[in-house]
């Protein structure tokens, strides 16, 4: 249905960003394609290393994978942070990396954790798409209009792995002024494989790798941690906006990262 209407049609999944765009008239489909009856699309797989979440799997399944180590955890803690629960219950993984807001906490995640997504057209078949090269501005994707995400694969993580979560907002639920997502491995007294990334301050999440270059390898101190946090700070290009304006937003980020640093350190 996508090949035959193109741009006239829209995929449904969870609703959630779609049906209050509708409202508002900022999307008016003439055709909507409903996924919640494809059967066996909400329940996520594990092979060669990696998670592979379906179309259907929605926020609230995050919350109970357990089975995985460290991965699940980072994802359950993020999961609890959009929205609210009946939100949760009925909001898509592929479909907020679909809607591409840059303060979603799954495309911050996505863009961190190195996730990798299998998108298809009836046309043109089966493309991989690096989490990183799919986010092209604001609400804007690679996506063409043929094409749906049928699976997003996530690498699991080493047990040794360490992270830290932060997101700033004015009221619990709302999306990130300013969040931060740092993975890294703890090789005896050293980070290493350093991912860290930000979401909600620029058009679109991404790593900072000058930040992560400068962890790499270094013990872990609460000194190092406010330089990193001094450096994104000055390196990030913070959008302006109601909720907040470009300098406001890049203390947000110096504050979020700072945060989520001390985290990675429990
Ligand atoms: C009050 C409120 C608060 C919220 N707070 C947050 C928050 O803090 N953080 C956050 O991340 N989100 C938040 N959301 C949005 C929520 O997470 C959405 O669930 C999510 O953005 C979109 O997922 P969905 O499954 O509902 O997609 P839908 O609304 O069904 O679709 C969104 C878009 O993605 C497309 N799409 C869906 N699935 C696919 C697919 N498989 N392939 C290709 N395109 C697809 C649709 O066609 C549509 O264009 C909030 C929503 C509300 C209403």
């Amino acid at each position: 249905m996508l090949s035959q209407h193109g741009d006239d049609a829209r995929l449904l999944a969870g609703g959630q960003s779609l049906v209050p765009t509708m409202t508002a008239r900022l999307a008016r489909p003439t055709v909507l394609i409903d996924l919640n009856r494809i059967e066996n699309a909400a329940l996520p797989t594990i092979s060669a290393g990696r998670l592979r979440v379906p179309p259907l799997m929605r926020h609230a399944d995050f919350e109970r994978l357990s089975a995985n180590g460290p991965l699940s955890t980072i994802l359950a803690e993020l999961s609890g942070h959009i929205g609210h629960l009946p939100i949760r219950m009925r909001g898509t993984f592929c479909g907020a990396l679909a809607h591409a807001d840059p303060a979603a906490e799954w495309c911050l995640a996505s863009v961190v954790l190195g996730a990798e997504l299998l998108v298809r057209s009836m046309t043109r078949g089966v493309r991989n798409i690096e989490a990183a090269d799919f986010f092209e501005s604001m609400m804007d994707t690679t996506l063409a209009d043929d094409e749906m995400i049928i699976e997003a694969q996530i690498p699991l993580l080493p047990a040794a792995t360490r992270y830290g979560f932060s997101e700033i907002c004015r009221r619990s639920g709302d999306y990130a002024l300013a969040s931060t997502l740092v993975v890294y491995q703890r090789d005896e007294d050293e980070m290493t494989k350093v991912r860290l990334g930000v979401g909600g301050v620029e058009a679109t999440p991404r790593r900072i790798p000058e930040a992560e270059a400068m962890l790499e390898r270094r013990e872990p101190t609460r000194q190092l941690f406010r330089e990193v946090a001094d450096l994104v700070a000055s390196a990030v290009d913070p959008v302006s906006d109601l909720a907040a304006d470009a300098d406001y937003r890049r203390e947000l980020t110096r504050a979020a990262v700072s945060r989520a640093l001390d985290r990675s350190f429990r």
